[in-house]
């Protein structure tokens, strides 16, 4: 029987600020993103955040655009 993996659903910790996907794990202290330091983490499968990863992408070029 040949295993199907659908990387979908397999869930990821990332970094709500900055969306980094380089989270330090620890087990004395709380996880945190190794990029920025932020604590603030959410939970996503790899579909979810791409497509956040977009949105943020496209948020970033947007406030690009617009300078006030
Ligand atoms: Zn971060």
């Amino acid at each position: 029987m040949e295993e199907k993996i659908n990387y979908n659903d397999i869930p990821i910790v990332y970094c709500k600020r900055c969306h980094s996907l380089r989270i330090m794990a620890g087990d004395t202290f709380s996880d945190y993103c190794d990029n920025c330091g932020s604590t603030d983490l959410g939970n996503a499968t790899i579909y979810e955040w791409l497509e956040e990863e977009q949105k943020f992408k496209n948020k970033k070029v947007e406030n690009y655009g617009r300078r006030s």
